[in-house]
C-alpha cells in the first residue's frame, strides 16, 4: 500500500533529531514566522535564528552621522526612507536633528526625491540610498533621472548592499539559510545554488504560510540527509537567472565596493558604490564628507543579534530603556527590524 506524504507541518513537528540552527535572513521573514505563529510548532530542537536581512538595520551608525553632518553642515535637504529618521546616529537620530531645525523629508521612492529636487532648484537635495538589491535599481533609475533631467541639486548617500558577500561572512552561524526570496527575485536562485560548493547551504524561501513552511520542510529534510544543498522553494516568482533588468541597471550606475555592515564589521565586495561617470550624484564626493566613525550605544547588542549570537531577549534593555517608542537601537526602529518582531510578539521574555 502506498505510503501517505507527511505535509510540511508534519514534518515540521515530527523532527526529533539533533539539533539545528536555521537562520531566515530577511526582516520580512522574521516577522511573518512570528505573525503566522510559525515558531508555535517547532519542536525544541529546531532554533530560528534571525538575520542581517533588514536594510535598516545594518546601516552602520557613521552613515547616519553622514547625513547629519549634510543636513546640519552643508543645509542638504534629507531625503528619506521613513524608518531611517529614527536610527540612532552617535549622537542623535536625524528625527532629533529635524527637531533642532534640520531638513529630512521622508519620501516614499527615490524618484520622489528626484521630483522635489526638480521642484525646488535652490535646494540641495541628498536621498539616503540604503538596502539590498531589492530596492537599489531604483536609486540606480532615479540618479539616471536626474542625469537625463540635468539635475545639479540632487545626489545620493550610498549604504546599498548585496546579499552574497555577506552570506560567506555568516557561513558557520546556522546549519543553513532561509535566502529571502524577494532578493533572489532580482539576484536570481543561481547566485545562492552556487555557494553550495564553498558549503554554504539554503533554500529561497517566499513569504506566504504554505511557502515559510514548505522552505522550512524541505531545509529539515535536507539536513537529515546530511548532503550539501540548495533549493528554490519560490519558483512562482524567483527564476534562475534573476531580474536581467534590475541586475542591468545596477550594473551601469554602481560597482562593487568594500562596505560596513552594522554588528558584522567590513565585508569585502558587499557593497554598491556609484560609478565615476556619476560621481557628480556621489554627495560623499560633491560634499567632501569626512570620515565618520560611528560609536553605537554600548548597551546595545544588535551586531549580535544580527549574527544569530544572541536574541533580543539577552538584551538588558530590551523592552525597558529600548522600545519602538524610545528605540537604542536600529533592529528596534524598523519594521523588519529583529528587536521590533520581538517586541510586538514576544513581550512576555521581558522580566
Ligand atoms: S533591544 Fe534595543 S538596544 Fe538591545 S539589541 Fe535590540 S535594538 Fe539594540
Amino acid at each position: 500500500m502506498e505510503q501517505k506524504r507527511k505535509t510540511a507541518r508534519e514534518i515540521i513537528e515530527g523532527y526529533d533529531g539533533p539539533k539545528l540552527r536555521i537562520m531566515e535572513v530577511c526582516g520580512t521573514h522574521t516577522h511573518e514566522i512570528f505573525r503566522l505563529g510559525v515558531r508555535n510548532i517547532l519542536p525544541e530542537n529546531i532554533e530560528l535564528i534571525s538575520g542581517p536581512g533588514c536594510p535598516v538595520c545594518v546601516t552602520p551608525v557613521g552613515f547616519i552621522d553622514e547625513a547629519i553632518w549634510l543636513a546640519e553642515e552643508k543645509g542638504c535637504v534629507i531625503t528619506t526612507f521613513g524608518d531611517l529618521i529614527r536610527v540612532p546616529g552617535s549622537e542623535k537620530s536625524l528625527a532629533g536633528a529635524r527637531a533642532g531645525g534640520a531638513r529630512v523629508n521622508p519620501v516614499y521612492t527615490p524618484t520622489d526625491a528626484v521630483a522635489y529636487a526638480e521642484e525646488h532648484p535652490d535646494e540641495e537635495v541628498v536621498f539616503l540610498a540604503v538596502g539590498f538589491e531589492t530596492t537599489t535599481p531604483a536609486s540606480c533609475m532615479a540618479v539616471k533621472q536626474a542625469k537625463e533631467k540635468g539635475l545639479k541639486n540632487f545626489s545620493i548617500l550610498t549604504a546599498n548592499k548585496t546579499m552574497t558577500n555577506a552570506y560567506r561572512a555568516l557561513k558557520g552561524s546556522a546549519d543553513a539559510f532561509l535566502y529571502p526570496g524577494h532578493v533572489n527575485a532580482i539576484t536570481g536562485a543561481d547566485s545562492c545554488a552556487a555557494l553550495v560548493d564553498e558549503g554554504i547551504y539554503g533554500v529561497v524561501c517566499g513569504f506566504t504560510a504554505k511557502e515559510i513552511l514548505t522552505a522550512l520542510a524541505v531545509t529539515i529534510t535536507r539536513l537529515q540527509e546530511g548532503k550539501p544543498f540548495f533549493m528554490n522553494c519560490y519558483p512562482r516568482v524567483v527564476t534562475d537567472e534573476g531580474s536581467t533588468a534590475g541586475k542591468r541597471m545596477i550594473e551601469e550606475v554602481m560597482e562593487p565596493c568594500d562596505t560596513e555592515w552594522r554588528g558584522l564589521g567590513v565585508i569585502p565586495q558587499s557593497g554598491l558604490r556609484l560609478r565615476d561617470e556619476y560621481a557628480a550624484y556621489d554627495a560623499r564626493k560633491k560634499f567632501g564628507i569626512p570620515e565618520m566613525k560611528g560609536r553605537s550605544n554600548p548597551a546595545c547588542r544588535c551586531g549580535d543579534v544580527l549574527q544569530g549570537k544572541c536574541t533580543p531577549a539577552d538584551c538588558k534593555v530590551f523592552g525597558k530603556g529600548c522600545t519602538p517608542l524610545h528605540p537604542i537601537g536600529a533592529c528596534m526602529v524598523s519594521d523588519e527590524g529583529t528587536c521590533a518582531a520581538w517586541y510586538a510578539y514576544k513581550r512576555d521574555v521581558i522580566e
